[in-house]
């Protein structure tokens, strides 16, 4: 049996396996050099190139740019008329982003539990969480496995509330054979450097509806009339309004030239992922010290992170330490997510204490997630399962 490197043994990597990075090719970099060469930097024909091709791809009429999903989240709930005093339901599962932009608007997030089945909100626990100032309801696609939509979309309707999906981990999600992302009323992706698919930095909001369409592209880009674009490609470049304070939240030509590449490659990138997760699922199979994802019949997962839970009871060793032993091998890893309701701001603020939210609380605890992403190869994964086995093995009870 083979010692890990934390207790004394050889690395199973020399070269640090990163989590998370991305895979950038020399088309992206061909386009970015073909932008900058252009002389048009910012919001212009490459950002509505690839607001077309993002529409095309999530199956939904329009879809705007910006520079974050944090920004189009803020956008979202803004359009969709939430203001101080309301209260928007989400789960406590999550990155930050999600929560705080609610907090950005004067509104009160409303969490409610996580269930086992899918480590996303728990449809069933929703209704008794609405209220008189409940206004939405703000699904996060955990990881990438959908929310269940149609029970979610059946309380919205009954209660008349807006649906704004978190689709950061969700791009290629389906839902019963439907692209989350064209699903509920507003829907927003993140391009940040770890993500399926990624600018740098970035993010797009899809929708329906060609009010919040035109509303939106005005607010993100400080509530101008008209983009900056549009507006020197007009006769008279001085004739624009201000028709509200808004935002500096415009995606630019740059960010565009690398997602339009990186979209290309979307559903290649999907499958290899996809193998990655079942090579992961096949060697963890029967490895009681570790859980596996779940993932449901009825949904596309897009395998964005791969979420193992440590069986402590199972082991010598807790969460903590069997990440730091991987990451003596060489593999890093992420955690995804510590629960929203325990930081600091939201204890002091809501009251919110330990015990609140225990499925969100358990997965918070025991979880890892493994790197799963493009740029790996396959010697890179079978490095990880290797890692995993090797501490399982040794620090086995
Ligand atoms: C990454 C992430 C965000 C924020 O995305 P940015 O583009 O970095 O603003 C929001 N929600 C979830 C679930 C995320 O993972």
């Amino acid at each position: 049996m083979s010692t890990p490197a934390i207790a004394g043994g050889k690395p199973i990597r020399e070269k640090y396996l990163a989590f998370g990075g991305p895979l950038i090719s020399e088309d992206e970099i061909k386009e970015v050099v073909d932008t900058l060469r252009s002389g048009w930097l910012s919001t212009g024909p490459k950002t509505v190139a690839f607001e077309n091709k993002f529409k095309e791809y999530i199956g939904r009429s329009y879809a705007i740019g910006v520079n974050s999903c944090t920004a189009a989240l803020h956008l979202a709930l803004m359009v969709s008329g939430i203001g101080e005093g309301d209260e928007v339901i989400t789960t406590p599962l999550t990155f930050c982003a999600t929560s705080n932009v609610i907090l950005h608007l004067g509104a009160r997030p409303v969490f409610v539990d996580v269930r086992m089945d899918d480590y996303n909100i728990d449809p069933d626990r929703i209704q008794e969480r609405i209220t008189k100032k409940t206004r939405a309801i703000l699904p996060v696609h955990l990881y990438g496995h959908p929310c269940e939509m149609e029970a979610i979309l059946g309380i919205a309707d009954r209660y008349r509330l807006k649906v704004i999906s978190d689709c950061a981990h969700a791009i290629e999600s389906e839902y019963k054979g439907v692209k989350v992302g064209g699903m509920g009323d507003i829907s927003c992706f993140s391009f940040y450097a770890t993500k399926n698919l990624t600018t740098g930095e970035g993010g797009m909001i899809t929708t329906n509806d060609p009010c919040l369409d035109e509303r939106l592209r005005v607010l993100r880009l400080h509530g101008l009339s008209a983009d900056a674009w549009k507006r020197y490609g007009e006769v008279d470049p001085s004739h624009y309004d201000v028709s509200i304070p808004g935002y500096k939240y415009n995606m630019m030509d740059i960010q565009a030239a690398i997602g339009l590449r990186q979209l290309e490659k979307i559903d290649e990138y999907h499958k290899r992922r996809e193998r990655y997760w079942k090579i992961y699922d096949d060697a963890f199979d029967g490895m009681e010290e570790i859980k596996r994802p779940p993932v449901l019949k009825h949904i596309v997962h897009a395998y964005h992170l791969y979420p193992i839970l440590v069986m402590e009871e199972l082991l010598r060793i807790d969460r903590d330490g069997f990440r730091r032993a991987l990451d003596k091998e060489g593999i890093g890893t992420g955690i995804h997510f510590q629960p929203i309701h325990l930081f600091s701001y939201y204890r002091r603020t809501f009251g919110f204490k330990k015990g609140d939210f225990p499925n969100a609380e358990y997965i918070g605890s025991y979880t890892i997630s493994l790197p799963i992403s493009a740029s790996m190869e396959m010697r890179d994964v079978e490095d990880v399962v290797e890692g995993v086995r090797r501490i399982v093995r040794y620090y086995k009870r």
